[in-house]
C-alpha cells in the first residue's frame, strides 16, 4: 500500500525545512505520494517537484488558504492545484498582502507591550515570502519573552491577545472556487483544531459542500487521535472524501514526524481514489514520456 501524506510545510510559509529537505526526509521516511501544502503561497512547488523526481517520490502540488469563516480563522487545503492558474495565484496575492499588512500591525501591537523589534525580528525569521504568526512566535521565544511556541501563542498570538489581528482572510466561496479554477480538489484542513460547537462544524461542512468542497482531512498529525472516528463517520454519512495529512512544519518536535501516519478508517473513500485518472496520471505519463 502506498503511503499518503497529504499536509506538509516548507519554509517557503512557516516550516523550518527547504521544499528540497522536505521532500528527502518524506522519502526517507516512507511517503510515498506527498502534499506540499504551504499557506497562502506556492512558491515552493517547483524545487519540491525536481527533488520529488530525483528521489522517486510523487509530488501533489498543494496549497492552505486561510478563510475567514463566521468570524473565525480556517483552513482549506488544494490538491493537485495548477499552480499557474491566474484565478488562484491573483487570489493568493490577495491573501498575502492582507498577511503583510497584518504582519507590521501585529509589531505595532507587541510594541504596545513594550516587545521591540518584532516585525523585524519575525521577518528576518521568515525565509520566504510570507510573515506568519509562527515566526512572531519564534521570535518571542528566541527573545526570552516567552520559554515555548505554546506559550507564544497563548500568551500574546491567539484571539482576543495582544498581538492578536482578526483575520480577513478569502470566504470559503473564493478559497473552494480558487483551488477549482486550478483544477484542484478542495479539503477542510483539520476540522476539530476549530473551536466550533457540533452543530457549528457541520454547518461549515454544508457551505463547504454547496460551494464545491470535495473532501475533509479524517487524519491529522494536528489532531487528538480520538478525533478521526468522529471524522470518518461525517466524511461516511455526507459523502466526503476522506484525506490525511501529517502538518508536519520540521524535525522540532512540536510537530508530528513523516511518515507516521496511520491508514484511513474502514468506510472512507479517499481523496486520491481517482487520481490515476486525473492529475497524478497525467504527471506519470508526460513524466514517462519525456524519459
Ligand atoms: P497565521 O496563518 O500566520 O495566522 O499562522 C497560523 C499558524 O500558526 C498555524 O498554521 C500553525 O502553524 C501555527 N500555530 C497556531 N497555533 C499554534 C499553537 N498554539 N502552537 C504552535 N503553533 C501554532
Ligand atoms: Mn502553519
Ligand atoms: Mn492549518
Ligand atoms: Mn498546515
Amino acid at each position: 500500500m502506498r503511503r499518503f501524506d497529504l499536509h506538509t510545510h516548507s519554509l517557503q510559509s512557516d516550516g523550518t525545512l527547504t521544499p528540497a529537505e522536505l521532500v528527502t526526509r518524506a522519502r526517507a521516511a516512507g511517503v510515498d505520494v506527498l502534499a506540499l501544502t504551504d499557506h497562502d503561497v506556492t512558491d515552493g512547488i517547483a524545487e519540491a517537484r525536481i527533488t520529488a523526481d530525483r528521489v522517486g517520490i510523487t509530488l501533489i502540488a498543494g496549497v492552505e488558504i486561510s478563510v475567514t469563516w463566521q468570524s473565525q480563522t480556517v483552513h482549506i487545503v488544494g490538491l493537485n492545484i495548477d499552480t499557474a492558474d491566474h484565478v488562484l495565484q491573483q487570489g493568493l496575492a490577495r491573501l498575502r498582502e492582507f498577511r503583510q499588512w497584518r504582519a507590521v500591525e501585529i509589531g505595532r501591537r507587541l510594541q504596545k507591550k513594550r516587545i521591540e523589534g518584532a516585525y523585524e525580528g519575525a521577518r528576518r525569521l521568515a525565509k520566504g515570502t510570507i510573515v506568519s504568526r509562527t515566526h512572531f512566535a519564534r521570535f518571542l521565544v528566541e527573545q526570552g519573552y516567552v520559554r515555548g511556541m505554546q506559550q507564544a501563542f497563548k500568551q500574546f498570538l491567539s484571539s482576543g491577545k495582544p498581538g492578536h489581528v482578526p483575520g480577513q482572510w478569502a470566504t470559503l466561496d473564493e478559497a473552494v472556487s480558487w483551488i477549482r479554477s486550478a483544477g484542484g480538489q478542495a479539503v477542510v484542513a483539520h476540522p476539530a483544531r476549530y473551536k466550533l460547537s457540533a452543530g457549528k462544524l457541520l454547518r461549515l461542512f454544508g457551505e463547504f459542500r454547496e460551494c464545491g468542497g470535495a473532501a475533509i482531512e479524517v487524519i491529522s498529525g494536528s489532531h487528538p487521535p480520538e478525533a478521526t472516528q468522529h471524522l470518518a463517520r461525517i466524511a461516511a454519512e455526507q459523502d466526503f472524501l476522506a484525506s490525511a495529512g501529517s502538518d508536519y512544519h520540521g524535525p522540532e518536535k512540536t510537530w508530528m514526524d513523516l511518515g507516521r501516519l496511520p491508514a484511513l478508517p474502514d468506510g472512507c473513500v479517499p481523496v486520491w481514489r481517482n487520481w490515476e485518472m486525473t492529475g497524478l496520471a497525467t504527471h506519470e505519463v508526460v513524466a514517462e514520456s519525456l524519459s
